[in-house]
Protein backbone atom coordinates (compact mmCIF):
# COMPACT_ATOMS: atom_id res chain seq x y z
CA UNK A 1 0.00 0.00 0.00
CA UNK A 2 2.79 2.29 -0.86
CA UNK A 3 1.06 3.51 -4.15
CA UNK A 4 -0.30 6.98 -2.84
CA UNK A 5 2.93 8.01 -0.63
CA UNK A 6 5.36 8.85 -3.76
CA UNK A 7 3.84 12.52 -4.21
CA UNK A 8 2.97 13.26 -0.74
CA UNK A 9 4.41 16.67 0.05
CA UNK A 10 6.81 16.82 2.96
CA UNK A 11 4.54 18.90 5.39
CA UNK A 12 2.44 17.66 8.05
CA UNK A 13 -1.35 16.21 7.13
CA UNK A 14 -3.72 18.78 7.32
CA UNK A 15 -5.79 16.71 9.99
CA UNK A 16 -3.17 16.41 12.80
CA UNK A 17 -2.80 19.79 11.94
CA UNK A 18 -6.52 20.34 12.94
CA UNK A 19 -6.00 18.38 16.26
CA UNK A 20 -3.60 20.08 17.55
CA UNK A 21 -4.24 22.17 20.59
CA UNK A 22 -5.14 25.81 19.99
CA UNK A 23 -4.19 28.17 22.98
CA UNK A 24 -4.10 31.90 24.25
CA UNK A 25 -1.24 33.27 24.60
CA UNK A 26 0.15 36.35 26.49
CA UNK A 27 1.89 39.41 26.12
CA UNK A 28 5.62 37.86 26.27
CA UNK A 29 5.29 35.09 24.45
CA UNK A 30 7.05 35.94 21.30
CA UNK A 31 5.90 33.75 17.96
CA UNK A 32 9.50 32.09 16.90
CA UNK A 33 7.74 32.97 12.94
CA UNK A 34 7.07 36.69 13.04
CA UNK A 35 8.95 37.58 16.07
CA UNK A 36 5.76 39.47 17.27
CA UNK A 37 3.89 39.16 20.71
CA UNK A 38 0.54 38.41 21.65
CA UNK A 39 -1.00 42.19 21.46
CA UNK A 40 -3.15 41.17 18.57
CA UNK A 41 -4.82 38.78 20.58
CA UNK A 42 -4.87 36.08 18.18
CA UNK A 43 -4.87 31.96 19.72
CA UNK A 44 -1.47 30.25 19.14
CA UNK A 45 -1.25 27.05 18.32
CA UNK A 46 0.86 24.74 20.86
CA UNK A 47 2.63 21.97 19.16
CA UNK A 48 3.32 19.06 20.72
CA UNK A 49 7.35 20.09 21.58
CA UNK A 50 5.88 22.92 23.72
CA UNK A 51 6.08 25.90 21.56
CA UNK A 52 3.19 28.05 20.02
CA UNK A 53 3.17 30.13 17.20
CA UNK A 54 0.43 32.09 15.55
CA UNK A 55 -2.36 29.98 13.99
CA UNK A 56 -1.43 32.27 10.72
CA UNK A 57 2.64 31.78 10.70
CA UNK A 58 2.61 27.80 12.09
CA UNK A 59 0.09 26.61 9.77
CA UNK A 60 1.63 27.34 6.41
CA UNK A 61 4.75 26.46 7.87
CA UNK A 62 3.44 23.18 8.79
CA UNK A 63 2.43 22.74 5.23
CA UNK A 64 5.79 22.86 4.11
CA UNK A 65 7.60 21.17 7.22
CA UNK A 66 7.39 19.01 9.40
CA UNK A 67 9.67 20.42 12.20
CA UNK A 68 8.85 22.90 14.91
CA UNK A 69 10.41 26.43 13.73
CA UNK A 70 11.90 26.71 17.33
CA UNK A 71 13.51 23.58 18.31
CA UNK A 72 12.95 21.44 15.11
CA UNK A 73 11.53 18.77 16.88
CA UNK A 74 9.69 16.84 14.08
CA UNK A 75 6.33 15.47 13.49
CA UNK A 76 6.25 11.50 13.38
CA UNK A 77 5.67 10.37 9.94
CA UNK A 78 2.72 8.20 11.21
CA UNK A 79 -0.77 10.03 12.15
CA UNK A 80 0.47 11.12 15.46
CA UNK A 81 -2.57 10.93 18.24
CA UNK A 82 -1.62 14.40 20.10
CA UNK A 83 -1.61 14.58 23.49
CA UNK A 84 -4.38 16.17 25.52
CA UNK A 85 -6.94 15.90 23.08
CA UNK A 86 -9.51 16.24 26.20
CA UNK A 87 -12.46 13.89 27.17
CA UNK A 88 -15.77 15.95 26.58
CA UNK A 89 -15.98 18.20 29.09
ZN1 LIG B 1 3.64 34.50 14.25
ZN1 LIG C 1 9.45 23.30 19.50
Amino acid sequence: MRLHEERVRVGVKDAVVSRLRRVGCTDDEVCAVCQETGRGGGGRVLLPCGHKFCEGCVVPWLRENKTCPSCRWEFPDRDVEVKGRGRAA
